[in-house]
């Protein structure tokens, strides 16, 4: 029996491991690895913040998934992988031999190097830390949030919300190094503002945090701003795991692949969604909804390296759909130049969700 290894329980890994139930790679054994037994669903997580959603409804369960697809589960992080040995280490120790290996673990958050951060801060990366870092803030006098991207702005959004049913009174503070949602046009970031005033949002925009200390922050305008608890948003960065495993890495270190989703300096090694750079492409990666996309290419292009040799490319897709929670169930769809916000956005998005927790659930 040869072996596939599938590290991480990201998206598009989902996707394999539905589809290897009906369509089993013939004379393959395949193991998952993945620190946690659920997989926590982003797409869920403001309308969670809200508290319009309880823990099992934005999760699946990686482990009953493997099980009924007839995959082994091991629970635990990948250390390191040696593609000559072609062998991992975990965390726990363990050491996974294989013939081919997939990574979809996604990516960590930046700037947590900033003095402090590590110590103070709530980071939600890997995504299973996401339930228990809300919980800490949900009733906290003094709640900071850290970043301008999508990330911040709907869990700021959606944990005021959800304070103000609560009757916990003081604003969330929002403190954006930039102006919001600076991957977007200004038209965007005008009305998102106009949004977190609305919603009575503290924020801070176009100030960058320089250093924590305990129950306080120091700005590169030289503010100090207080808080009980610390929510670090900042958008992405690149897991060590390539780099240190000196694998080919773009200059952040997101693992190279190509439009089959291989590396091509070793074509057993595959790789998809957030922790991934598509070589050629000036753009770290496409954004969140690339690991959903992929899924379907990955599973076809596995299948073809045990079984044909056939595989598939895959086509970027620029400027997609993006869709985010505001809180008060409401919503907001962006696509190039348009943009439609209210609930008519928010049951849109909640549809497409639904729809996507439901392939998975149990
Ligand atoms: C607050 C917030 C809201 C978001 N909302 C949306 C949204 O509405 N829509 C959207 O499309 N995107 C959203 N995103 C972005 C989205 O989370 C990511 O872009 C997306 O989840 C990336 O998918 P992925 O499959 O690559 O990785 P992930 O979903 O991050 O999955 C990675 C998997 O790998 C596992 N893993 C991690 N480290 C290791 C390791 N060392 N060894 C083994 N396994 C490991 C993790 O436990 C997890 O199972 C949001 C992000 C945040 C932070």
């Amino acid at each position: 029996m040869k072996k596939l290894l599938l590290v991480g329980g990201g998206h598009a890994h989902l996707h394999v491991i539905k589809k290897l139930k009906d369509q089993p790679i013939a004379d393959v054994d395949v193991t998952v690895l993945s620190p946690s037994k659920f997989q926590y669903f982003s797409g869920r997580f403001g309308a969670y913040a809200e508290g319009l959603f309880d823990e099992s409804d934005i999760r699946i369960n990686l482990e009953a998934l493997a099980k009924t697809s007839g995959i082994h589960w091991v629970q635990g992080a990948i250390t390191s992988v040696d593609p000559k040995q072609k062998m991992v280490l975990t965390s726990n120790g363990d050491v996974l031999t294989f013939d081919a290996i997939s990574f979809n673990i996604g990516s960590l958050t930046a700037s947590t190097d900033l003095p402090g951060v590590v110590e103070y801060a709530y980071r939600i990366k890997p995504n299973y830390h996401f339930v228990d870092a809300i919980n800490e803030c949900r009733q906290a006098d003094k709640v900071v949030i850290v970043g301008g991207g999508a990330a911040a702005i709907e869990i700021s959004l959606s944990l005021q919300t959800w304070r103000k049913k609560n009757h916990v009174t003081t604003p969330v503070t929002l403190i954006s190094p930039d102006r919001f949602l600076p991957d977007k046009s200004h038209k965007v970031s005008d009305k998102i503002e106009k949004i977190v005033v609305q919603k009575d949002i503290n924020y801070i925009k176009n100030e960058e945090v320089t250093s924590v200390k305990h129950h306080k922050i120091m700005t590169s305008l030289q503010n100090e701003i207080y808080f009980n608890k610390l929510l670090w948003l900042t958008g992405p960065k690149a897991p060590g795991l390539f780099r240190t495993s000196k694998l080919p890495v773009d200059d952040q270190g997101y693992l190279k692949v190509e439009d089959t989703l291989q590396v091509k300096q070793y074509p057993f090694m595959f790789g998809a969604g957030g922790c991934v750079s598509l070589e050629n492409d000036s753009n770290i990666n496409e954004g969140p909804v690339s690991a959903v996309r992929q899924g379907p290419v990955l599973f076809k292009n596995l299948k073809g390296f045990f079984e044909t040799g056939e595989g598939e490319l895959y086509k970027r897709q620029k400027n997609g759909l993006s869709m985010m929670s505001l809180g008060d169930k409401e919503g907001l769809l962006n696509y190039k130049e348009h943009l439609i916000t209210g609930r008519l956005a928010w049951h849109l998005k909640n549809w497409v969700d639904t729809h996507y927790i439901r392939e998975y659930k149990d």
